[in-house]
């Protein structure tokens, strides 16, 4: 696995890479505009290609946005269904500009249309996002849920049927947040129970769309449908997971990213960081 996490952007997102390299990190998590606002400056000239230089002088690789959460493609509210689907073919492009590769996205919340007819409204905006980038690089990453309020994509077969009902199939791909899985109802408390559960990812996202880890503890039990990150090893969900993860032969060249809480200093990403490493070698 490729070490990495939610790194900052404050002050531009060329600015997360000193960070990320004071941390040791070899890949990471950025957003690429300021996610409170759905109508954010566009990227200067300048910040691009200092985030390029940066990048490569850093070799940290690849570099992965996370869309903003004010995001809806299946919102009830039609302005709100309308900005989402201009503010995500915003940030497909603004990966394109920073060569970006995958874009992590919520898929949406259904606000008691029912999760069918969500999953219809989910795909059916997508198709016309894409269709307005026909030549867009970057690829849609459907991260799994914790499975809150009315949220899409706590089980395995929601994103695969959003996937499945999108025209483009090849432009979408999958992110696995451990904290999320588990609080959805997933058991990973144990070596045997991982193995079912990553052979259900297998199965049904299939582990060629699998493109990117998110790795964090959780506050809640197992099946709380509640979402709240924890640091690994301090949560409910223990640090069996992570081990098998890091082992995995399959996942070996694949990009995580901590989404801990964390300070300013990010003295708590080192300590995840560390533990992490820790588990690697451990015998289970
Ligand atoms: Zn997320
Ligand atoms: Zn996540």
């Amino acid at each position: 696995m490729l070490f990495g996490s939610h790194i900052s952007t404050a002050g531009g997102v060329d600015k997360a890479f000193k960070l990320a390299e004071s941390l040791e990190l070899e890949v990471m998590q950025i957003f690429t505009r300021n996610q409170n606002q759905w109508n954010p400056k566009p990227l200067a000239g300048d910040v691009i290609s200092r985030f390029l230089s940066e990048r490569d002088r850093t070799g940290i690789s690849p570099v992965f946005s996370h869309g903003s959460y004010l995001i809806n493609l299946c919102s009830t509210d039609e302005t709100t269904r309308e900005r989402s689907e201009l503010a995500l073919q915003d940030e497909l492009m603004r990966c394109d500009l920073l060569e970006i590769p995958y874009l992590v996205l919520h898929p949406g919340s259904h606000m008691g249309q029912g999760e069918n007819l969500g999953i219809e409204k989910v795909a059916r905006a997508i198709d016309r996002v894409f269709s307005h980038l026909p030549d867009g690089n970057a690829m849609l990453l459907l991260e799994n849920t914790a499975g809150q309020g009315s949220n899409l994509g706590y089980r395995f077969e929601q994103l695969a049927e959003i996937r499945d009902q999108v025209e483009q199939k090849h432009r979408i791909g999958f992110c696995f947040d451990t904290c999320h899985a588990h609080a959805a109802g997933y058991d990973m408390l144990t070596e045997p129970a991982c193995r079912g559960v990553f052979e259900q990812v297998k199965q049904i996202l299939g582990f060629e769309n699998l493109k990117v880890f998110h790795f964090n503890d959780s506050v809640k039990p197992l099946g709380s449908r509640v979402d709240r990150h924890e640091h690994i090893g301090k949560g409910s969900l223990g640090t069996c997971v992570f081990g098998y993860l890091l082992r995995k032969r399959e996942f070996k060249n694949h990009p995580m990213a901590l989404e801990t809480p964390k300070s300013p200093d990010y003295h708590e990403d080192r300590e995840n960081l560390a533990v992490l490493k820790s588990l690697i070698s451990r015998k289970r």
